[in-house]
């Protein structure tokens, strides 16, 4: 792969300095005019280290960051000829899992070419990490990514592109100023009522008082509608206040009834001890980062990818004989004037804490629930807080953590699953249905969470539906 721009490597070292808005999406990082300051930890927070040195990492004016997203423009695959000259026989509009699964299945198996245009200045989507410069550690830009599947066909894909080290991912949360297990598991029960369930049975017995039971009008029990029934049907009332009541509001600007089911039943509830956060049979990460997955999946000559180009501004330019749009769909949309989806969005503030050879907190995951740390009656505005040093037993002297809070506007990263959405996003899949030459595919385009693996077994299932007929002619 011919790369004309290192910042596509997966280990690049992002200096600090330059965490400007191409690297850093909505990353703050503390700041203090100019000078790094010393602050003590905050509230609810224990730190593990001496002191907690917060780096400022702004030095760039926003007319300094446009001029060097520019000049980090590149064009992957292309032997520097302009891109737009050629025709391709799919345009793919994206870099993210869905394009990238796409382009790499269309040369592999059929020896398609493909141009990939991404708006952003890297590849990868939100999946994309990068070596931190401070501190040497592996982070995400988006929010951390853990892999896990138990489809088998996903999982084997993506061998060819990553050497997997198995990662069990646990979350702890910060309730009642007390640190628990999420999800909820015997040891959270436990800790938060002062109670010594022991046993399975036991649980199953504390579990069905909790639990609340919905029926519908023949007095039949019936399924939860919304994710404030889901809650309530696999913890009850107090839990849900608690952990998921709160913690739904702060991420989603909304209550739990407020959402569909789907939302809230990520979550499970667990009636043993085990502390882990998803059930899958594969859990792992990838040993150099996703980013590399990336590089490898679009290193063939029959791929080419321009990133920094919207698609919008070079749509009349292209000649192909098919397109994919991973990108949001009311975007597509646009000159309809319609409403716009409903999107959330997440902010990341950077916090590297020197001297610290060991962790920040308990978990590579802390989430906080509530809106007051009830330890010293502080206010909580962030859902969680991660510190990727915990995964892939990174070592550093010094640590880096993130602390995450949510908003509206901003990179879209979770369409918001209520009715008035669901509604709105059918009518613009009704456009999609009759655009010609168009294939709607992924997260944004499909208007739903997928997690990885269901972003990636919708890109293979997609990819052999469309090419049911090309591959018999070659068969
Ligand atoms: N959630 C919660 N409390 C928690 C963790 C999750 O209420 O401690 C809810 C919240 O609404 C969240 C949803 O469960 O949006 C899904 O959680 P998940 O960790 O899957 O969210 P993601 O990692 O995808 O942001």
């Amino acid at each position: 792969m011919t790369r004309l721009s290192s910042d596509l490597s997966p280990l690049i070292r992002v200096p600090s300095s330059s965490s400007s808005s191409e690297f850093k999406s909505d990353l703050q990082t503390k700041t203090n005019g100019g000078k790094n300051i010393v602050a003590s930890s905050s509230p609810g927070l224990r730190s593990s280290g001496s002191i907690r040195k917060i780096m400022n990492t702004t030095s760039t004016t926003s007319q300094q960051q446009k001029q060097s997203a520019h000049q980090q423009s590149s064009i992957i695959n292309n032997d520097n000829d302009d891109p737009f000259a050629k025709k391709y026989d799919n345009c793919i509009v994206g870099a993210g899992l869905s394009g990238s699964v796409i382009a790499e299945q269309y040369a592999t198996n059929l020896g398609q070419t493909s141009l990939i245009i991404e708006k952003r200045h890297h590849i990868g989507g939100n999946c994309y990490d990068y070596v931190d410069a401070d501190t040497n550690i592996l982070v995400n830009l988006f929010g951390a990514h853990l892999f896990h599947t138990k489809h088998e066909r996903v999982w084997e894909y993506v061998q060819k592109f990553a050497e997997w080290v198995p990662y069990e991912h646990k979350v702890l949360g910060k309730v009642n100023g007390k640190i628990v297990p999420i999800p909820v598991n015997i040891d959270t029960v436990n800790a938060l009522f002062d109670l010594d369930i022991q046993t399975t049975e036991e649980m199953n017995v504390w579990l069905k008082k909790e639990q609340v039971e919905f029926k519908d009008d023949d007095g039949n029990t019936r399924a939860p509608l919304n994710s404030e029934e889901v809650a309530l049907t696999r913890v009850g009332q107090r839990l849900y206040d608690l952990i998921f009541k709160p913690y739904t509001f702060k991420q989603w600007a909304k209550y739990p009834a407020e959402l569909g089911p789907e939302v809230l039943s990520r979550i499970p509830v667990r009636n043993d001890r085990d502390g882990r956060y998803f059930s899958d049979p594969h859990q792992a990460l990838p040993k150099g980062g996703y980013t590399s997955i990336f590089e490898r999946m679009l290193d063939d000559p029959k791929i080419t990818v321009v990133t920094n180009t919207d698609y919008f501004e070079v749509k009349d330019r292209l000649k192909c004989d098919r397109v994919y749009y991973t990108g949001p769909i009311d975007s597509y949309f646009a000159d309809l004037g319609w409403p716009k989806l409903e999107y959330r969005s997440l902010s990341f503030e950077r916090v590297v804490q020197e001297d610290t050879p060991g962790y920040f907190q308990q978990a590579a995951v802390v989430n906080h629930p509530q809106n007051v740390d009830a330890e010293n009656g502080k206010e909580v505005d962030y859902t969680r807080i991660v510190e990727y040093k915990r995964m892939l037993n990174q070592t550093s002297d010094s640590t880096i953590y993130f602390i995450e809070r949510s908003k509206d506007g901003g990179e879209p990263y979770y369409p918001v699953p209520n009715k008035e959405n669901k509604d709105l996003y059918k009518r613009y899949q009704e456009m999609a249905e009759k655009e010609e030459g168009v294939t709607f595919v992924g997260r944004l385009a499909n208007y739903k969470y997928f997690n990885m693996d269901d972003a990636i077994l919708n890109a293979l299932e997609l990819f052999n539906e469309d090419t049911k007929d090309m591959a018999k002619r070659r068969g």
